[in-house]
């Protein structure tokens, strides 16, 4: 599998590289952040590409960006496949409508998956795993499943819950939101407080992409090397499988 970050940064970070989300394989949208089409359209590709949107909860910095989308799809191609928590399909039809008339709710089907408890859906070669991340009321995470049998695990926003082991359990890579670094926050995962336990929960040498930073890149690399010299020995030269993302283009797996 190939994930493409479109962008890195959190609600309120200041990265210029815009909110997170992320394609995968160049068919799968991983949440329509504002700036996704824009990011697309410098990848060259289009929304009649894209197979299925996979949203993760309904916060503006994930969702904003889907009427560009939906505007710009063939309306002679299928309805465009979304999947995601409660409470999707009536907050992407009122945004369509606020945005444009020809993103035309019939341009979609929307599959809710239940936000309190573990599902499991097929979404063309792909099978995913839903868990509650206690983030909002709805959030969810994937852990996505490729043809090949290849596993990623993709939080969305998270606090750290049993939800999130879950999603994290078994892959070959991880996308995961690290929204702060020193801060303690019942909503997202800090650096400090919640590395070591990620780096349990994602099995070396499965590579831990950080992303959703509040911050800078540069800052977190300077996080990771003071907490190299403080965390157990086997985690501490396991580090470097632990990677922030704002400069990745992409990766294959
Ligand atoms: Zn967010
Ligand atoms: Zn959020």
């Amino acid at each position: 599998m190939i994930i493409t970050p479109l962008g890195t940064a959190s609600a309120y970070g200041d990265s210029a590289q815009g909110w997170t989300c992320n394609l995968l394989n160049c068919k799968l949208l991983l949440d329509a952040a504002p700036q996704a089409r824009l990011a697309m359209r410098s990848l060259k590709i289009t929304p009649d590409d894209l197979e299925t949107v996979i949203i993760t909860h309904t916060h503006g910095d994930h969702i904003f960006g889907f009427p560009f989308i939906l505007a710009e799809r063939s309306p002679d191609l299928d309805p465009l496949r979304v999947i995601g928590p409660e409470g999707t399909e009536e907050k992407l039809v009122r945004l369509c409508e606020l945005a444009f008339s020809h993103a035309a709710p019939d341009k979609m089907v929307v599959q809710e998956l239940p936000s309190r408890k573990v599902s499991e859906i097929r979404a063309g070669e792909y099978h995913l795993l839903a868990a509650p991340t206690d983030h909002s009321p709805e959030s969810l995470g994937y852990k996505i499943t490729g043809p090949g049998g290849t596993r990623l695990g993709y939080s969305g926003d998270a606090a750290w819950s049993t939800g999130l082991k879950e999603i994290l359990a078994g892959v070959d890579a991880a996308m995961v939101e690290m929204t702060f670094i020193d801060e303690e926050n019942d909503e997202h995962l800090s650096l400090q407080q919640h590395l070591p336990l990620l780096m349990e929960a994602v099995p070396a040498p499965a590579p831990i992409f950080l992303t959703h930073l509040g911050r800078h890149r540069i800052e977190y690399l300077h996080a990771l090397q003071k907490m190299a010299r403080t965390l157990p020995g086997p985690q501490a030269r396991d580090i470097f499988r632990v990677i922030p993302v704002e400069e990745l283009k992409e990766y294959s797996f």
